[in-house]
């Protein structure tokens, strides 16, 4: 291993990583970490997406609106408002949300965590360049001069080159975003008044997302699904429950609509679906997925293969068809996640410098959507365990009898389990409450390390705590012998 050390040449292993999102930041470390000389090149801020328009905005955004829902619900608990004078003020269901204060906020949290992980880029050797860049062959990067900036031109040849440049919202043409009324998500933190009435195109998970949020933050929404259901390919029981909380809080459904076309009408939107029907509201909210950034850097001219998505082809340590060069994140063809990016940034220094890797194992990778309530999920799922791809019972726990649930006001939610059928080893779960993305911790650790019900129940849950109906889950599936 090359390890702080020089090489065959008699010189430090050199790393180029294009794009700062966790990716790149990761595999940046992990490249000065094992003493290689490491250069990356961020065209817009290090942290890339992840960090200044994707989850840190819009995971800020959701914790605002968990607030509100909660201050709504305190009332059933028995929480009363009251102005200085002790007087009681509006009923919790009057809450109003300041959409300009909340923006404002969770873009000054992505700029301090952009810059706090540029500071730690440099303090750990890393040269960062500001601008845009590309492969010139397998073993060179190029940042070009940008006379705006008054910022000169790079060239940075490599040992290894890592492509993290991520991805941007997919756009249709016949719903062009203008950045005002039409919104990709990365747009919409411009606007500082909740929407009167918000269309979101597109139920997967960011779609969800962001529908859930405005409608608990307080705005009317239609959420447009191509599908029969709201968030296709997840857990049918936990989008069941999902759509079951959205009908409740009046977030209207429009299943197995396609929006044919989105139009700026004044200052408003006009959907119109494929049925013919017409939905009108304020905004529109485009999440109909991602393109990944791998066009025009000069990928195919270095040899790296793509596939037709344009996503790069990559192994298991985010190898490309190239020895010298890796892709990791969202520009690859393996799971879009931040979490991922950052393993696949580490693993693919690591294996390009020679150190222990361990390659990444997709089924293990623990997910969670950020809807109220969460579903998260690890491991196998139920439908290979339907179909036969993998051998094993299933068992579901409501939240319902759990006391901490009753005592939290929690009406919606369950433990699922999936476990083989002779050894009961734990293959994987689903969570469905507040808070799942915490929750889900135990049955990761039971898939990543191969642990039976019997040792997952043998562990102390606290009482009276959700996460009790884990371990409970787990009692209910022991094999009485
Ligand atoms: C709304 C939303 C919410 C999400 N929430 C979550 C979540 O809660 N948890 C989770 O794990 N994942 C979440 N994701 C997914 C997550 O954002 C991505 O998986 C993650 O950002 C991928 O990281 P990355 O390193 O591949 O690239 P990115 O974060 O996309 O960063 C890539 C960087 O490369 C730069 N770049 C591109 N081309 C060039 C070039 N030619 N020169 C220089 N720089 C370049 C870009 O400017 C960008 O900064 C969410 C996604 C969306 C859309």
């Amino acid at each position: 291993m090359n390890g702080g050390v020089v090489n065959e040449f008699g010189r430090k292993h050199r790393i180029a990583v294009l794009g700062g999102g966790p990716g790149g930041y990761e595999a940046a470390l992990a490249g000065a970490q094992l003493g290689a000389e490491v250069t990356l090149v961020e065209r817009r801020g290090v942290g890339g997406s992840a960090v200044l328009t994707d989850v840190v905005p819009s995971k800020t955004l959701i914790a605002t609106a968990e607030v509100a829902t909660s201050v709504r619900g305190a009332y059933d608990l028995g929480i009363r408002l009251a102005d200085a004078d002790g007087r009681r003020v509006a009923e919790p269901d009057n809450v109003t949300v300041d959409l300009g204060v909340v923006n404002a906020r969770l873009l000054r949290l992505a700029s301090a965590q952009s810059a706090d992980m540029t500071a730690e880029l440099r303090k750990a050797g890393v040269r960062v360049i500001e601008g845009e860049g590309r492969l010139d062959g397998p073993e060179r990067l190029v940042v070009a001069a940008d006379p705006d900036r008054d910022a000169e031109g790079h060239e940075v040849p490599a040992d290894t080159i890592v492509i993290a440049t991520g991805a941007r919202p997919r756009e249709l043409p016949s719903a062009r975003p203008d950045g005002e009324r039409i919104l990709t998500w990365t747009q919409l933190y411009a606007i500082d008044e909740l929407p009167e009435h918000l269309i979101v195109i597109g139920s997967g998970v960011t779609g969800a997302e962001f529908a859930s949020a405005y409608r608990n933050l307080g705005a009317k929404v239609t959420l447009v699904s191509s599908r029969e259901r709201v968030l296709p390919g997840e857990d049918a029981d936990a989008a069941l429950v999902l759509e079951t909380v959205f009908a409740r809080i009046g977030l209207d459904v429009l299943s197995k609509s396609r929006a044919e076309t989105v139009e700026r009408v004044g200052d408003g939107v006009r959907v119109t679906l494929s049925d013919g029907r017409i939905v009108e509201g304020s905004h529109c909210l485009m999440a109909v997925g991602s393109i990944p950034n791998t066009r025009d850097i000069g990928l195919e001219e270095a040899g790296v293969l793509l596939a037709d998505s344009g996503h790069v082809r990559v192994n298991r340590v985010a190898g490309t068809s190239v020895p010298s060069i890796y892709a990791v994140g969202d520009c690859s063809d393996f799971l879009p996640l931040a979490s991922v990016a950052s393993m696949q940034g580490r693993t693919a220094v690591f294996h390009a410098m020679g150190d222990v890797v361990q390659p990444a194992e997709l089924r293990n990778v623990t997910a969670n959507i950020f809807t109220q309530p969460e579903i998260a999920t690890v491991g196998w799922q139920q439908p290979q365990v339907e179909d036969g791809t993998v051998r094993g019972v299933i068992f579901k726990l409501p939240l319902e009898p759990n006391p901490r649930a009753k005592m939290l006001g929690i009406e919606h939610g369950f433990v699922k389990l999936f476990a083989t059928t002779t050894t009961r080893q734990i293959l994987g779960g689903v969570v469905v409450a507040p808070k799942a993305s915490e929750l889900i911790l135990p049955i990761s650790i039971a898939v990543e390390h191969r642990l039976t019900v019997d040792e997952l129940a043998r562990a102390f849950s606290v009482y009276p705590s959700l996460a009790s109906s884990i371990t409970d889950a787990a009692r209910a599936m022991h094999i009485v012998r």
